[in-house]
């Protein structure tokens, strides 16, 4: 392997950071800065930093493992542990019928690894069982997306676009801690003269940024929406002309907003109108405002009405697809985005393609090889099947994901896992769902692998391999290959990711998320290539019948994202960084109100739960902490659980700084020290999700669900705190 640094990103969340490895003596890599990549121009956080430590051989798996008969998990070769997998999962479909095999993905894996997972499912086991961890991360942004827009991608504008903008109003992100390099833009927008508003029931590092926080009582995101839209009504500051020209449906969404009087909506938030006011205006004066939203609003059993309700302020405003102006959404896994366009959700096929439509099955079929009718049809969401563990679910393979600590209702999904006939997990280490596994399979890392991510604009990139994997470690892919041979497909699993992303182009073809015009060699080339992009052919076809430019949208002056090499090739297709600027993905063109009105959280306090709980994420740590929870740095940074109550709560509780706390909901109770702070809501305690254990938050969570995106209620449920060895109500 080559001394010399190789360009990459970061194995984490979605901002993708650009990074360089170099090979060490030591096998891994060391990390220097990448100043090229736009998105982070090379600032890292200390996660991406210190990311290599995971490569380390005394912190990961190297071998398979079987559990023996004595119950306890031991090394094995990989012939030994691909034909136990392939056998147990031939066993359960035989016996119970394909459905009776799960599949579970990840938000990390590349789109490589999406697409032939999902592959694998449908071709291979036959089984309509797949979902993955994505639906828990962004699901109602996505659905409420498509229901406004006729598509979901994250942000429909790069990031570089914000700080050019008037006004941002941040919706439930915390995005100092959880993408800490992305708080430039911000800083920027200010330094411009732009305004930076950000809602959240916590004073969080970037609430700390702005210029007006609005701190609403979790789960009353949809009633703030709907009193600034009210609000906008009143004041006249509808944009009628916009809203004539480009939207449909005004009309009923006016109506539910007036319902929505903005004395009513400060008694729902405990936002005060003089803050609701002040908001309207910040956000209509300027000529552009933009809206992006993140966990808070989206992890709600409302949630996509939540966001819809974010959308209806923007197109009320004419604040979406109009240059500097729109809505978006923070995708937090690192392939979160393409990880739900290429096929492991329950009911998708590549290309962001539906599953229960017949023109995307026999595309995609046909790219497959197989008959349209031998694909299942959509299965369960994340959650649901997950619950449906060991009942009708008696087998799992399970890829890049740590359940037993990032679902809700955590106790019960474990409970649920062990309870299965057979459970495989393909992990880097061994985390607490590996080590309830009957097999667990060692993968290779990012560092180790080439593949593609496509982060949260919507920018698809390179991953490119720095350095060779350890003996004993073998790809997703192979894998995959492995079992589809084992299982009797001996073609159409190829293990070069590079085979696979020209079969994922040829899939996605033609579909919302196209990707047919982007290569290997163009991604090498440039900093990245925005979807859609069609090959030239569909491209100039496209133009033909749209009687459009082929090149969709027209770049801003400035764009950086334009001036590539392949966008300088005659008849390349640029790649789209700016969605809607001309029309919506609606059958019209235009986009759609939808029009929604206030609900309660599915579990409101009372006398026996009088308290919230919101859950979240820190600085130093990443989602279920399975990596980062093994790096030193980040460890002494964040050592483990709290629970953050304020001052009169605590005073009421007899608890002090550092006291243990019990935090108990109708679904268990958890146990973490208390920390005192006037930055949260004196009715609501936060608690990071990081850690499993006594402190796990999810225990606590409600897995009440979206009715559209299937999204649990993370953000929101009624608990009691009680100080420990004495119960005493909070
Ligand atoms: Fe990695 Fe995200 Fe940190 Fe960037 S912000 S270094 S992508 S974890």
């Amino acid at each position: 392997m080559q001394n010399t640094a190789t360009p990459t990103h970061c194995p984490y969340c979605a901002l993708q950071c650009g990074m360089n490895l170099t090979p060490t003596p030591d096998g891994t890599v060391e990390v220097s800065e990448r100043a090229d990549f736009p998105v982070n121009r090379g600032a890292l956080c200390g996660k991406g930093r210190t990311a290599p430590a995971v490569l380390a051989r005394n912190v990961r798996l190297t071998s398979p493992l079987v559990r023996d008969e004595g119950g306890a998990l031991v090394p094995a070769s990989w012939d030994e542990a691909l034909d136990r997998i392939a056998g147990e999962l031939r066993r359960t479909r035989e016996a119970h019928g394909p459905d009776a095999v799960g599949v579970f993905g990840g938000g990390g894996l590349t789109n490589e690894k999406a697409y032939t997972l999902g592959k694998f499912a449908r071709v291979v086991l036959g089984t309509s069982q797949i979902d993955y961890n994505g639906r828990f991360c962004m699901s109602s942004a996505a659905a409420a997306g498509i229901k406004a827009f006729g598509l979901d991608r994250g942000l429909p504008f790069p990031l570089e676009d914000i700080p050019k903008s008037g006004c941002v109003i941040l919706v439930g992100s915390n995005l100092a801690e959880t993408m800490p390099p992305s708080l430039r833009f911000f800083t920027e927008l200010k330094e411009n003269g732009g305004t930076l508003i950000v809602i959240d029931p916590r004073r969080t590092r970037t609430a700390e940024q702005a210029d007006l926080h609005l701190a609403p009582r979790p789960g009353t995101d949809l009633a703030l929406a709907l009193g600034l839209l009210h609000l906008v009504i009143a004041e006249g500051r509808v944009d009628e002309e916009y809203v004539g020209e480009r939207t449909s449906g005004w009309e009923d969404a006016r109506a539910a907003a007036m319902a929505h009087w903005p004395e009513y909506v400060e008694r729902i938030t405990g936002v005060s109108v003089p803050e609701l006011r002040e908001t309207v205006r910040l956000f209509c004066e300027p000529e552009s405002a933009m809206v992006l939203t993140a966990r808070g609003p989206e992890q709600q059993s409302k949630g996509t009405d939540t966001v819809g309700a974010w959308i209806n302020l923007c197109l009320a405003t004419g604040r979406a697809g109009r240059p500097l102006s729109g809505y978006g959404c923070l995708t937090g896994q690192g392939n979160g985005q393409g990880g739900r366009e290429h096929g492991q959700k329950a009911d998708q096929l590549p290309g962001y393609r539906k599953l229960d439509d017949p023109a995307a099955r026999a595309h995609v079929a046909e790219v497959w090889g197989v008959g349209p009718d031998s694909l299942p049809g959509p299965g369960r969401s994340a959650y649901e099947l997950l619950d449906a563990l060991g009942t009708d679910i008696r087998s799992l393979l399970l890829m890049a994901s740590n359940p037993v600590v990032s679902a809700p209702r955590a106790a019960h999904i474990e409970e649920r896992i062990r309870s299965l006939d057979f459970l495989a997990v393909c992990d880097v280490v061994l985390s607490e769902t590996a080590a309830l596994a009957d097999v667990v399979l060692p993968v290779t890392q990012w560092a180790e692998e080439t593949g593609t991510t496509t982060n949260l604009e919507g920018r698809v990139l390179l991953r490119r391999r720095a350095i060779s994997p350890p003996d004993g470690v073998r790809s997703d892919l192979e894998v995959l290959h492995e079992l589809a041979a084992r299982l009797g497909v001996e073609k159409g699993f190829p293990t070069d990711p590079e085979e696979v992303f020209e079969e994922l182009r040829r899939a996605s073809a033609g579909g919302p998320a196209d990707y047919s015009g982007i290569t290997y060699r163009r991604l090498a080339e440039e900093n990245g290539v925005f979807w859609p992009c069609p090959a030239v052919e569909e491209a100039v076809e496209q133009a033909v019948e749209e009687g459009e430019d082929a090149l969709l949208d027209a770049p801003l002056p400035d764009d950086p994202a334009r001036e590539t090499p392949a966008a300088r090739t005659p008849g390349a297709h640029p790649g789209t960084p700016r969605l809607f600027l001309d029309r919506f993905a609606t059958p019209d063109g235009r986009a759609r109100f939808v029009p929604v009105s206030h609900r309660a959280i599915a579990e409101e306090p009372d006398d026996e739960y009088p308290v919230l709980l919101t859950t979240g994420r820190v600085v130093a740590q990443y989602q279920s902490g399975a990596q980062t929870r093994r790096v030193a740095e980040l460890n002494a940074a964040a050592p483990g659980p709290f629970v953050e109550i304020h001052p009169r709560l605590a005073a009421r509780l007899g608890a002090s700084e550092g006291d243990p706390v019990a935090v108990v909901s109708r679904r268990g109770r958890a146990v973490a020290p208390a920390r005192i702070t006037t930055a949260i809501r004196p009715d609501t305690v936060f608690m990071p999700f990081h850690w499993p254990g006594e402190g796990r938050a999810n225990t606590l969570t409600n897995p009440a669900l979206d009715p559209t995106s299937r999204m649990p209620e993370f953000k929101a449920c009624a608990v009691r705190l009680e100080t420990v060895g004495r119960e005493r109500a909070g």
